[in-house]
């Protein structure tokens, strides 16, 4: 393997050292844990998610922190996309020695993804995504675990910077932070351990560690808006490697913080949603507002 981004070349041993100090060290930086902190792993059984896992738990007895991972069965595909990735999730944890939890979105909220898709307009994507941030914090929550890891990589956050560029939608941008402090007390912090890494390093991995993820991809996956944003960067990062780093710092250091002074008082301050509680900007929050109007469709 050879790290461009480094001018490193590593051999199949000490690549995957390599890329544990990586992830250790931008656990470190942005102080994303702490001794004796219970994590909760977001985990789709995806590459990104199920190298995080691997990762965590590899990490998670010498830096003293606790891991456990979760999946949600979102009933995508008629249930046969949401079916292997939650097998596939169960298996990795089980490989892996991590306690696992599987939540299905029909048994908490009376759902499925594919129900809201048609039962309300709006691009499934974003639908899950919302589903997704909410039952995610929702459950790690409930469970009492003090931060929420996602498998968010360093190619993710430079296509959501850029995306939110080009929409000028300021109220995201400032919160593409590596980690979220808890918004409402009890609610759980949210972290990004593989802000700083890449997709093909993340794969590398992976693969060496023989880890069995899910190739198959979601059905909705070529509906998702500003998809070609990814080729663009790929493309970018190919011709200067270390680009989408240099872009993410820069926003970091640099261009967050005038973001964050510039729209001091302009956004709602978060208040417990009137309905179940969790962080909402209203009375009632985006999620209850949007089940609400699915579970009326489907009565
Ligand atoms: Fe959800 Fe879209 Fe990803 Fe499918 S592709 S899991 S619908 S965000
Ligand atoms: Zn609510």
């Amino acid at each position: 393997m050879f790290v461009r981004q480094a001018n490193l070349p590593l051999c199949e041993e000490h690549f995957p050292w390599w890329f544990e100090r990586k992830v250790e060290r931008t656990l470190r930086r942005y102080k994303m844990v702490g001794p004796g902190d219970r994590v909760l792993v977001a985990v789709s059984g995806g590459k990104d998610s199920s190298t995080l896992l691997s990762v965590l738990a590899e990490l998670s007895g010498k830096m003293g922190f606790e891991v456990a991972s979760v999946t949600l069965d979102l009933g995508i595909g008629g249930n046969s996309y949401s079916k292997l990735s939650v097998e596939t999730a169960e298996t990795i944890a089980r490989k892996l020695g991590v306690e696992h939890h599987t939540v299905s979105i029909k048994d908490k909220y009376g759902f499925t993804l594919d129900e809201a898709v048609r039962a309300v307009r709006r691009p499934p994507c974003s639908l899950c995504g919302l589903i997704k941030r909410y039952a995610l914090t929702d459950v790690a929550r409930e469970m009492g675990f003090d931060a929420l890891a996602t498998g968010h990589t360093l190619n993710d956050v430079a296509r959501f910077l850029l995306s939110s560029y080009i929409t000028a939608s300021l109220a995201e941008l400032v919160r593409l932070t590596p980690v979220s402090a808890s918004e409402l007390p009890g609610i759980p912090r949210r972290i990004k351990p593989f802000y700083e890494s890449l997709e093909e390093h993340i794969k590398a991995y992976a693969d060496l560690k023989g880890l069995k993820y899910l190739r198959d991809g979601c059905p909705y996956a070529r509906t998702a808006p500003m998809d070609f944003l990814r080729s663009f960067l790929d493309g970018l990062e190919a011709r200067s490697p270390g680009m989408l780093n240099a872009m993410v710092r820069g926003y970091v250091k640099h261009i967050r913080p005038a973001l964050e002074a510039y729209l001091k008082d302009k956004l709602p301050e978060l208040r417990p949603c009137s309905k179940c509680g969790m962080p909402s900007s209203g009375d009632v929050c985006a999620f209850c507002r949007m089940r609400e109007r699915v579970l009326e469709r489907l009565s």
